[in-house]
């Protein structure tokens, strides 16, 4: 009887211990995955895309590295770079010109200060000021909007800080506007075809999928952004340049667009571990024709050009070490 006990005590004993020792495997790997999370923008525009893209790159090499990428859908680079700033995401899209103001801790960031830990990794496709107007709106360009009903882009957005640049720019009060409204970039193609708006200002990578919905829904047309304003915007400020939306990438605007624009980037803050920069940066550097491949506004990307151009905020020690052991330094 007692050997019983024994017995079953010892079975019971060895039992708890195969348990303990698969809890602790267990634990091992849940510790050894690090999860880290990129903000991007609205599903319909180029950021969630790129966003989705660099996660499919780093999540096929998880077993050995053990990072789990994932999107978040978001605001957009203002709302991305404070939220990084508050520790909040490792990872964010943002567009090159409030890279520059948030490290600098200019323009919108005066209040809050210079994020001198903020850190670029590369930049992606340039982003065009985009103006899509109603047919019948009467807009053919940047003047036409006085007056007008226009959407500006969400708080949080890149857009809304570059459209408040440019309105400055032109010397006009919000209430130059009929309507100034808000919407998130998703929202935007709908409302304009619903006739609720005239057109909106938007900065985005082409092609784009809010774009091509706008233009196939209601024949919407792109107008340019040119004029002295413009000019006087592109000399004064590094960030900027001219740029054109290449005619018949959209059905019904046959004629290269002229505009000028920012370049999209991928930023992160110097307290996110080199190792982990590390691989995302060489899942991206590393395997460009799969990258490329992704979204046809990174058709054109150049390594060497991702590497410095757009980027004001000094390049993450893990991005470095990358494009060392890439050759690209
Ligand atoms: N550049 C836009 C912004 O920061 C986002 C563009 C996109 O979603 O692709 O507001």
């Amino acid at each position: 009887m007692s050997f019983t006990v024994k017995g079953r005590i010892v079975a019971l004993a060895g039992v708890a211990a195969i348990g303990a020792t698969f809890m602790a495997a267990d634990v091992n790997a849940q510790k050894k995955t690090k999860f880290v999370s990129i903000g991007t923008g609205g599903v319909t525009g180029v950021y969630y895309p790129t966003g989705g893209a660099i996660c499919r790159l780093v999540n096929k090499n998880r077993k050995k590295h053990g990072i789990r990428c994932s999107v978040e859908s978001t605001g957009g680079s203002i709302y991305n770079i404070n939220t990084i700033r508050a520790g909040e995401l490792e990872f964010g899209v943002a567009q090159s010109d409030w890279q520059y103001h948030a490290y600098n801790g200019t323009s919108k960031f005066k209040d809050k200060g210079p994020f001198k830990k903020l850190r670029a990794v590369f930049s992606v496709h340039p982003e065009p000021v985009t103006v899509l107007v109603r047919r019948d709106s009467g807009i053919k360009n940047l003047t036409g909007i006085k007056g007008k009903r226009f959407n500006i882009g969400n708080p949080g957005s890149g857009t809304r800080g570059t459209y408040e640049v440019f309105e400055k720019a032109m010397g006009w009060k919000r209430s130059d506007l009929k309507l100034a409204s808000a919407m998130k970039s998703a929202e935007m193609a709908g409302a304009l075809c619903d006739n609720k708006i005239d057109g909106y200002f938007w900065l985005v990578g082409h092609p784009s999928g809010s774009t091509a919905e706008t233009v196939a829904s209601c024949n919407a047309l792109i107008v340019p952004a040119t004029g002295p304003e413009i000019d006087k915007l592109v000399k004064e400020n590094s960030f900027y340049r001219y740029a054109t939306i290449p005619g018949g990438m959209y059905p019904g605007n046959p004629n290269d667009i002229k505009t000028y624009g920012v370049g999209a980037t991928f930023v992160t803050s110097a307290d996110v571990p080199e190792d982990v920069v590390y691989e995302l940066a060489k899942a991206v550097l590393g395997n460009m024709d799969a990258f490329r491949k992704l979204h046809p506004a990174f058709r054109k990307l150049d390594p060497k050009a991702m590497i410095t151009d757009s980027l004001s905020a000094p390049l993450h020690k893990g991005a470095i070490r990358a494009y060392k052991e890439l050759g690209l330094m």
